[in-house]
């Protein structure tokens, strides 16, 4: 049997087998494309092919595919075989540079959000050689940007690597004004933790809700739920450690490097986190994790659900993204440093992220908004729909100091005037971990917490590092133009505090009084559903800082508010129609059988004698025929709350409508169901209930 580090990456066209393949020169050629973006040209393209086929089909690979992450938020792939025909009727097996550079999927059936009706219909990928290829069943994937023939992006991982070059350029014009000029690249590096749930397959083959829509519409509460809190962290069962031990050796063939299991608070819940690696690489990596966890589950009889909230009444699954800025020579830059200079310099990138999170609150609330995340976000389990930044007690006080401008704890004024003498070691303190902020200093990065799980980590990542690239855009404009660099400094330092300390909260984030503090007070925005949020996607300070960013064009962020509120407004018909059909085929004859066997029983036992009273069967029986009346009321408007959205004309009238007519309108119903589940007999209801699901996989 193969050790890890023998089969680790055994699937990736990584750079151990590049220098293994490559002649010296086209090696040398290609890392200077993947290093420092330089030009690829065609003879090294093809070179490059070439011995990637080569590779490829010695792994047993017969299809190679363009990979990419259209706004679907799952990844997609049309896959070709290297086959060519041969002047002797065989085949030999082909692949050449052009076809590893560009391809070209018809993007008609992709979400474009409008930019397929003013551009044409065709769109091409683009090989992105900073993400290694890798083998994935029988077929090479080659991970690609996907753009538009007018060059449009119509994916996520064009803007993502659009916003990591906009913070590069702008932290490297800060780092020279601290005299750092050897530094060619910064990027920032994220660990995404990934919450999820597993079920047993074959109790998910018979819920409909659950394959439909990857959550339940109806189920009473269990008898037990989460309440002992005897999950976290518990030992994890057989069946979940088989499958945890299989799902580890498929991504470490890949590369993937995951490193931490547990289960989580909710039974049938767990996580898993990787070793954190630069963002866009995380990106394709987590993309991929979400999909090998789902397919590994099915192999061990279980289904895998990343759904932001499978159940409700349990705590929901989230993703935990993990940020921080480095240098290409190695140095963290939310790292505190040893020196008042090194000090100065993890100050200032501490504002800048302090002003970004603060001017952009809306975008980084928007780059999480689905109609899933909806249900986390604002309940007691997730953090708040409302952005602030936890900082912890130490960070705080030196913020605090410098605001007032006193020495901080005792130390004594330095030359960089900033009231920080040597800075404290930020260790995290695990008694004191604000699990409930939406945006926590963890030390030495930023903890974004209020992703769901299903979500693609590159939204929240684009928002944050455009945003950030503002601020450092900003500070650079005035540091470079300052008369005196660190009276400037230490000014600007100040006033961003200033400025922006409402958006700072060291509190516990769930706490209702909080959210009335931060709205009234603090003037902190909340919006609490997709709708609400989706809109300030184009108001005019975020369409300037995207645009000047060159982020997004213009268009680029219609589409996406478009598309984005599409898919809440479909995801919930979805729910809605198959609630309906559930109600009215699986649920209310359910009950309507066991009404007319409890009748029979009575009828029964009177034949018998005819003085039993029977009032168990008729009170029940009186019962449940009101819930199915109730049922088949509910049902109804809800069908007619289903035609009103479809009657509205714009998709903006048409989340409006989910939002305040739908989704209330889905809960009114679900309300009867799940009453009526509570006093029918197990053996009749038509599908696996909340207990059988949470506590079925041992
Ligand atoms: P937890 O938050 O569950 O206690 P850790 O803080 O140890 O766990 O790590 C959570 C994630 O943060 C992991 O994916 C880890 O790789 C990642 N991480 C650690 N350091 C950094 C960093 N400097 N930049 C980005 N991610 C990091
Ligand atoms: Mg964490």
């Amino acid at each position: 049997m193969q050790t890890v580090p023998e089969y680790f990456g055994s699937l990736v066209f990584d750079d151990r087998v590049m220098k293994a393949t490559l002649s010296a020169d086209v090696y040398c050629s290609l890392k200077k494309t993947i290093d420092e973006g330089a030009e690829l040209n065609i003879g090294v393209a093809n070179a490059v092919a070439t011995a990637m086929k080569d590779w490829a089909v010695a792994h047993g690979a017969t299809h190679y595919t363009h990979w990419f992450q259209p706004m679907t938020g799952i990844t997609a792939e049309k896959h070709d075989s290297f086959i060519a025909p041969s002047p002797d009727g065989g085949v030999i097996m082909e692949f050449s540079g052009k076809e590893l550079i560009k391809g070209e999927p018809d993007a008609s059936s992709f979400p474009s959000g409008g930019l397929r009706a003013t551009f044409e219909a065709r769109g091409y990928t683009a090989w992105d050689p900073t993400s290694y290829a890798f083998i994935k069943g029988n077929t090479l994937c080659i991970p690609t940007a996907f753009c538009s023939y007018g060059g449009e992006a119509l994916d996520k991982k064009t803007p993502l690597l659009r916003s990591m070059e906009a913070l590069s350029k702008q932290a490297i014009r800060i780092l020279k004004l601290f005299g750092n000029d050897s530094v060619k690249c910064v990027r920032t590096s994220v660990g995404p933790e990934q919450e999820y749930f597993l079920i047993d397959k074959d109790m998910y083959e018979k819920r409909r809700d659950i394959r439909f829509t990857g959550r339940t519409l109806f189920g009473a509460k269990p008898p037990k739920g989460q309440e002992m809190e005897d999950h976290y962290f518990g030992v994890i069962k057989p069946r979940v450690e088989a499958y945890m031990k299989d799902l580890n050796e498929e991504l470490w063939k890949l590369g993937i490097l995951a490193k931490t299991e547990h289960n989580e608070v909710a039974p049938a819940q767990h996580e898993l986190a990787p070793i954190y690696s630069t963002t866009n690489i995380a990106t394709d990596h987590n993309q991929l994790t979400m999909e090998i966890m789902q397919k590994v589950a099915s192999k061990h009889g279980l289904v895998c659900l990343l759904h932001e909230k499978p159940f409700a009444g349990v705590n929901g699954s989230g993703k935990h993204n993990n940020w921080s800025i480095a240098t290409d020579t190695g140095v963290n830059l939310l790292s505190p440093g040893e020196t008042p200079y090194e000090n100065a310099q993890f100050l200032l990138f501490l504002c800048a992220v302090i002003k970004a999170v603060d001017d952009y609150q809306d975008l980084l609330r928007i780059s999480v908004a689905t109609a899933g995340n909806d249900h986390r976000l604002g309940a007691n389990e997730a953090p708040p729909a409302v952005v602030s930044i936890f900082l912890g007690d130490e960070l705080n006080a030196v913020i605090e100091a410098i605001e007032k401008d006193v020495a901080y704890n005792g130390s004594t004024k330095t030359k960089m005037k900033l009231g920080v003498d040597v800075l404290p070691k930020f260790n995290r303190d695990n008694t004191d971990r604000n699990r409930t902020s939406p945006f926590a200093f963890t030390g030495n990065k930023f903890e974004f917490r209020m992703l769901g799980s299903s979500n693609s980590i590159a939204c929240a990542n684009i928002m944050l590092n455009s945003a950030v690239a503002e601020s450092l855009k900003i500070y650079a404009d005035r540091l470079e133009n300052a008369e005196d660099f660190e009276t400037s400094l230490h000014e600007m330092i100040r006033k961003t505090i200033k400025d922006h300390k409402h958006i700072i909260f060291n509190g516990n984030g769930y706490d209702d009084s909080w959210i009335k503090a931060a709205t009234e007070e603090r003037g902190l925005l909340n919006y609490r559903t997709t709708p609400d949020a989706l809109p300030h996607l184009l108001d005019q300070k975020n369409v300037k800082m995207l645009v000047d960013q060159h982020i997004f064009s213009e268009a680029e962020l219609k589409s996406r508010y478009e598309i984005t509120l599409d898919n809440y407004v479909k995801t919930v018909v979805i729910e809605a129609e198959t609630m309906v059909n559930m109600a009215r085929t699986e649920i209310a004859p359910a009950i309507e059988r066991y009404s007319a066997d409890l009748a029979k029983a009575a009828a029964a036992k009177k034949a018998v004698c005819d003085s039993i009273p029977c009032t168990y069967e008729k009170e029940l029986v009186k019962q449940l025929s009101e819930y199915t009346d109730i049922i088949a009321a509910k049902s109804a408007e809800l069908q007619d709350a289903l035609a009103a959205v479809a009657a509205c004309t714009t998709v903006g009238e048409q989340a409006d409508t989910v939002r305040d007519i739908l989704l209330v309108k889905m809960d009114e119903l679900r309300a009867p169901c799940d009453a009526a589940e509570t006093v029918t007999s197990k053996e009749y209801w038509p599908f696996p209930t909340y207990g059988d699901l949470l506590f079925g996989v041992r």
